[in-house]
Protein backbone atom coordinates (compact mmCIF):
# COMPACT_ATOMS: atom_id res chain seq x y z
CA UNK A 1 0.00 0.00 0.00
CA UNK A 2 0.89 3.45 -0.09
CA UNK A 3 2.50 5.19 2.81
CA UNK A 4 0.59 7.76 4.76
CA UNK A 5 1.91 10.86 4.19
CA UNK A 6 1.56 14.47 6.15
CA UNK A 7 3.44 17.74 4.97
CA UNK A 8 3.17 20.43 7.76
CA UNK A 9 3.51 23.71 6.00
CA UNK A 10 4.54 26.26 8.16
CA UNK A 11 4.11 29.00 5.29
CA UNK A 12 5.33 32.87 6.09
CA UNK A 13 5.12 32.09 9.67
CA UNK A 14 7.05 32.06 13.15
CA UNK A 15 10.20 33.62 14.73
CA UNK A 16 13.33 31.76 15.93
CA UNK A 17 11.61 31.50 19.51
CA UNK A 18 8.18 30.19 18.44
CA UNK A 19 10.02 27.77 16.16
CA UNK A 20 12.20 26.49 18.76
CA UNK A 21 8.69 25.64 20.73
CA UNK A 22 7.24 24.15 18.00
CA UNK A 23 10.34 21.87 17.12
CA UNK A 24 10.47 20.92 21.08
CA UNK A 25 6.58 19.95 20.93
CA UNK A 26 6.72 18.00 17.62
CA UNK A 27 10.18 15.96 19.12
CA UNK A 28 8.17 14.85 22.11
CA UNK A 29 6.73 12.82 19.71
CA UNK A 30 8.20 9.26 19.81
CA UNK A 31 10.34 6.69 18.02
CA UNK A 32 7.89 3.04 17.56
CA UNK A 33 10.13 1.31 20.63
CA UNK A 34 8.83 4.44 22.56
CA UNK A 35 5.74 4.58 20.98
CA UNK A 36 4.77 0.51 22.34
CA UNK A 37 6.21 1.25 25.52
CA UNK A 38 4.45 4.62 26.46
CA UNK A 39 0.48 3.29 25.08
CA UNK A 40 0.78 1.12 28.05
CA UNK A 41 1.30 3.37 30.34
CA UNK A 42 -1.18 5.83 28.70
CA UNK A 43 1.17 8.87 29.47
CA UNK A 44 1.40 10.93 26.14
CA UNK A 45 -0.27 10.75 23.16
CA UNK A 46 1.28 7.69 20.93
CA UNK A 47 2.98 9.70 18.03
CA UNK A 48 3.38 6.74 15.24
CA UNK A 49 5.81 8.92 13.54
CA UNK A 50 8.18 6.48 12.40
CA UNK A 51 9.55 5.79 9.03
CA UNK A 52 7.86 2.90 8.05
CA UNK A 53 4.62 3.45 9.31
CA UNK A 54 4.26 7.49 7.79
CA UNK A 55 6.38 10.35 6.23
CA UNK A 56 5.89 13.35 7.94
CA UNK A 57 7.85 16.54 6.35
CA UNK A 58 7.92 20.08 7.90
CA UNK A 59 8.38 23.38 5.96
CA UNK A 60 9.94 25.94 7.98
CA UNK A 61 10.44 29.56 5.94
CA UNK A 62 13.99 29.36 4.20
CA UNK A 63 16.18 31.22 6.80
CA UNK A 64 14.92 28.99 9.57
CA UNK A 65 15.41 25.53 8.09
CA UNK A 66 19.14 25.04 9.45
CA UNK A 67 17.85 26.10 13.20
CA UNK A 68 15.23 22.96 11.97
CA UNK A 69 17.07 20.95 10.38
CA UNK A 70 19.33 21.19 13.66
CA UNK A 71 17.29 20.59 16.11
CA UNK A 72 14.12 18.29 14.84
CA UNK A 73 14.25 14.33 15.73
CA UNK A 74 15.32 12.27 12.25
CA UNK A 75 11.87 10.63 12.38
CA UNK A 76 11.15 14.01 10.40
CA UNK A 77 12.35 15.23 7.34
CA UNK A 78 12.45 19.31 5.98
CA UNK A 79 11.40 20.56 3.11
CA UNK A 80 11.56 24.20 1.37
CA UNK A 81 8.31 26.26 0.31
CA UNK A 82 9.53 26.73 -2.76
CA UNK A 83 12.59 26.59 -4.92
CA UNK A 84 13.74 28.32 -8.12
CA UNK A 85 13.30 26.61 -11.37
CA UNK A 86 16.99 25.71 -12.23
CA UNK A 87 20.58 25.94 -10.67
CA UNK A 88 21.48 29.50 -9.04
CA UNK A 89 23.19 32.17 -10.39
CA UNK A 90 22.20 35.85 -10.68
CA UNK A 91 18.51 35.64 -9.42
CA UNK A 92 18.13 38.24 -6.70
CA UNK A 93 16.16 36.75 -3.81
CA UNK A 94 15.88 33.31 -5.46
CA UNK A 95 16.61 30.44 -3.76
CA UNK A 96 17.33 27.00 -5.31
CA UNK A 97 16.98 23.50 -4.95
CA UNK A 98 20.40 22.37 -4.46
CA UNK A 99 20.63 25.12 -1.83
CA UNK A 100 17.80 23.29 -0.24
CA UNK A 101 19.79 19.70 -0.60
CA UNK A 102 22.34 21.27 0.53
CA UNK A 103 20.98 22.78 3.79
CA UNK A 104 19.70 19.20 4.53
CA UNK A 105 15.82 19.52 2.81
CA UNK A 106 14.65 16.28 1.48
CA UNK A 107 11.77 17.74 0.03
CA UNK A 108 9.99 21.24 -1.45
CA UNK A 109 6.13 22.03 -1.72
CA UNK A 110 6.03 23.59 -5.37
CA UNK A 111 3.00 24.53 -7.35
CA UNK A 112 0.73 25.76 -3.70
CA UNK A 113 -2.06 28.10 -4.75
CA UNK A 114 -0.93 30.92 -2.81
CA UNK A 115 2.71 31.22 -5.24
CA UNK A 116 0.07 30.98 -8.26
CA UNK A 117 -2.81 33.23 -6.99
CA UNK A 118 -0.65 35.76 -5.24
CA UNK A 119 2.74 35.37 -7.17
CA UNK A 120 1.91 34.65 -10.18
CA UNK A 121 3.34 31.69 -10.31
CA UNK A 122 2.29 29.96 -13.94
CA UNK A 123 1.53 25.85 -14.63
CA UNK A 124 4.86 25.72 -16.88
CA UNK A 125 7.50 27.53 -14.51
CA UNK A 126 5.73 25.14 -11.59
CA UNK A 127 6.73 22.25 -14.04
CA UNK A 128 9.88 23.51 -14.87
CA UNK A 129 10.91 23.59 -11.10
CA UNK A 130 9.29 20.32 -10.64
CA UNK A 131 11.65 18.90 -13.25
CA UNK A 132 14.55 20.69 -11.98
CA UNK A 133 14.16 19.66 -8.00
CA UNK A 134 13.34 15.88 -9.22
CA UNK A 135 16.50 15.63 -11.12
CA UNK A 136 18.47 16.34 -8.05
CA UNK A 137 16.89 14.22 -5.70
CA UNK A 138 14.76 16.01 -4.15
CA UNK A 139 10.93 14.76 -3.39
CA UNK A 140 8.38 17.33 -4.88
CA UNK A 141 4.74 17.98 -2.45
CA UNK A 142 3.06 18.92 -6.53
CA UNK A 143 -0.30 21.09 -5.26
CA UNK A 144 -3.16 21.44 -7.59
CA UNK A 145 -6.64 22.78 -6.69
CA UNK A 146 -9.49 24.61 -7.94
CA UNK A 147 -11.21 27.67 -7.09
CA UNK A 148 -14.75 28.83 -5.56
CA UNK A 149 -15.64 29.93 -9.40
CA UNK A 150 -14.31 26.56 -10.60
CA UNK A 151 -16.25 24.35 -8.28
CA UNK A 152 -19.31 25.96 -8.46
CA UNK A 153 -19.21 25.79 -12.23
CA UNK A 154 -18.68 22.32 -12.37
CA UNK A 155 -14.75 22.56 -13.89
CA UNK A 156 -13.15 21.08 -10.72
CA UNK A 157 -11.96 18.12 -12.81
CA UNK A 158 -11.07 20.11 -15.91
CA UNK A 159 -9.11 22.78 -13.27
CA UNK A 160 -7.20 19.53 -11.57
CA UNK A 161 -6.03 17.81 -14.74
CA UNK A 162 -5.49 20.33 -16.58
CA UNK A 163 -3.31 21.31 -13.66
CA UNK A 164 -1.84 17.61 -14.00
CA UNK A 165 -0.80 17.89 -17.23
CA UNK A 166 1.08 20.56 -16.98
CA UNK A 167 3.60 18.54 -14.32
CA UNK A 168 3.32 15.40 -16.84
CA UNK A 169 4.13 18.05 -19.40
CA UNK A 170 7.67 18.05 -18.37
CA UNK A 171 7.94 14.85 -16.63
CA UNK A 172 8.46 12.56 -19.63
CA UNK A 173 10.06 9.51 -17.90
CA UNK A 174 7.28 8.00 -15.44
CA UNK A 175 9.96 6.81 -13.02
CA UNK A 176 9.88 10.45 -11.85
CA UNK A 177 6.61 10.27 -10.40
CA UNK A 178 7.88 8.12 -7.80
CA UNK A 179 8.70 11.20 -5.54
CA UNK A 180 6.08 12.97 -6.54
CA UNK A 181 3.45 13.57 -4.03
CA UNK A 182 0.24 14.95 -5.24
CA UNK A 183 -1.28 17.50 -2.91
CA UNK A 184 -4.98 18.35 -3.82
CA UNK A 185 -5.69 21.64 -2.07
CA UNK A 186 -9.14 23.38 -3.21
CA UNK A 187 -8.39 26.90 -3.28
CA UNK A 188 -11.57 27.73 -1.08
CA UNK A 189 -10.94 25.01 1.66
CA UNK A 190 -7.26 26.97 2.56
CA UNK A 191 -7.24 28.97 5.58
CA UNK A 192 -11.23 29.72 5.40
CA UNK A 193 -12.41 26.49 8.22
CA UNK A 194 -14.05 25.31 5.17
CA UNK A 195 -12.75 22.12 4.68
CA UNK A 196 -13.97 19.70 2.04
CA UNK A 197 -16.12 17.01 2.90
CA UNK A 198 -14.57 13.64 2.65
CA UNK A 199 -16.65 12.43 -0.53
CA UNK A 200 -15.83 16.12 -2.11
CA UNK A 201 -12.36 15.34 -1.06
CA UNK A 202 -12.41 11.20 -2.21
CA UNK A 203 -14.55 12.43 -5.44
CA UNK A 204 -11.52 14.29 -6.65
CA UNK A 205 -8.67 11.89 -5.24
CA UNK A 206 -10.08 9.52 -7.28
CA UNK A 207 -10.68 11.22 -10.43
CA UNK A 208 -6.86 12.42 -10.09
CA UNK A 209 -5.52 8.88 -9.53
CA UNK A 210 -7.81 7.75 -12.79
CA UNK A 211 -5.99 10.70 -14.89
CA UNK A 212 -2.94 9.34 -13.62
CA UNK A 213 -3.83 5.70 -14.58
CA UNK A 214 -4.75 6.56 -18.05
CA UNK A 215 -1.93 9.62 -18.78
CA UNK A 216 0.62 7.97 -17.38
CA UNK A 217 0.07 4.15 -16.08
CA UNK A 218 -1.55 2.40 -13.59
CA UNK A 219 1.60 1.19 -11.52
CA UNK A 220 1.85 4.90 -11.13
CA UNK A 221 -1.36 5.52 -10.23
CA UNK A 222 -2.07 2.88 -7.56
CA UNK A 223 1.73 4.03 -5.97
CA UNK A 224 1.54 7.91 -6.04
CA UNK A 225 0.09 9.32 -2.84
CA UNK A 226 -2.41 12.04 -2.89
CA UNK A 227 -2.78 13.96 0.27
CA UNK A 228 -5.29 16.56 0.91
CA UNK A 229 -4.95 20.12 2.11
CA UNK A 230 -7.25 22.93 3.32
CA UNK A 231 -8.08 23.63 6.90
CA UNK A 232 -7.29 20.08 7.71
CA UNK A 233 -6.88 19.90 11.49
CA UNK A 234 -7.01 16.81 14.51
CA UNK A 235 -10.85 17.53 14.77
CA UNK A 236 -11.91 16.32 10.53
CA UNK A 237 -8.87 14.67 10.11
CA UNK A 238 -10.00 10.97 11.01
CA UNK A 239 -12.66 10.89 8.39
CA UNK A 240 -10.69 12.72 5.81
CA UNK A 241 -8.22 9.71 5.95
CA UNK A 242 -10.68 6.79 6.56
CA UNK A 243 -11.17 7.74 2.84
CA UNK A 244 -9.81 5.04 -0.04
CA UNK A 245 -7.43 7.89 -2.11
CA UNK A 246 -6.68 10.18 0.51
CA UNK A 247 -3.00 9.01 1.48
CA UNK A 248 -2.26 11.82 4.17
CA UNK A 249 -2.43 16.27 4.52
CA UNK A 250 -0.87 19.10 3.48
CA UNK A 251 -1.38 21.26 6.95
CA UNK A 252 -1.48 24.62 6.97
CA UNK A 253 -2.60 26.52 10.67
CA UNK A 254 -2.83 23.13 12.76
CA UNK A 255 0.94 22.63 11.59
CA UNK A 256 1.68 25.54 13.47
CA UNK A 257 0.56 23.50 16.86
CA UNK A 258 2.57 20.89 17.72
CA UNK A 259 -0.03 18.40 19.26
CA UNK A 260 -2.57 19.19 16.48
CA UNK A 261 -0.11 18.04 14.05
CA UNK A 262 0.85 14.78 16.14
CA UNK A 263 -2.86 14.26 15.67
CA UNK A 264 -2.97 14.41 12.41
CA UNK A 265 -0.06 12.30 11.61
CA UNK A 266 -1.71 9.95 13.18
CA UNK A 267 -4.71 10.14 11.45
CA UNK A 268 -4.52 6.70 9.63
P1 LIG B 1 -4.72 25.45 6.02
O1 LIG B 1 -4.53 24.10 6.64
O2 LIG B 1 -4.31 26.58 6.93
O3 LIG B 1 -6.08 25.61 5.43
O4 LIG B 1 -3.68 25.54 4.79
C1 LIG B 1 -3.60 24.48 3.91
C2 LIG B 1 -2.44 24.69 3.02
O5 LIG B 1 -2.41 25.60 2.22
C3 LIG B 1 -1.31 23.76 3.15
O6 LIG B 1 -0.39 23.93 2.12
Amino acid sequence: GRKFFVGGNWKCNGTRDSIKKLVEELNKSVTPEEYLDKRKRKHIIPARINKDYCEVVVTPPFVYIPQVVASIKQEYQVAGQNCWINKGGAFTGETSADMLLDVGCKWVILGHSERRSIIGESDAMIATKTAYALSLGLGVMACIGESIHARETGKTNEVCFGQMQAYLNELKDPKQWAKVVVAYEPVWAIGTGKTATPEQAQDVHAAVRGWLSENVNPKVAEDTRIIYGGSANAANCKALAKMPDIDGFLVGGAALKGEDFTVICMAS
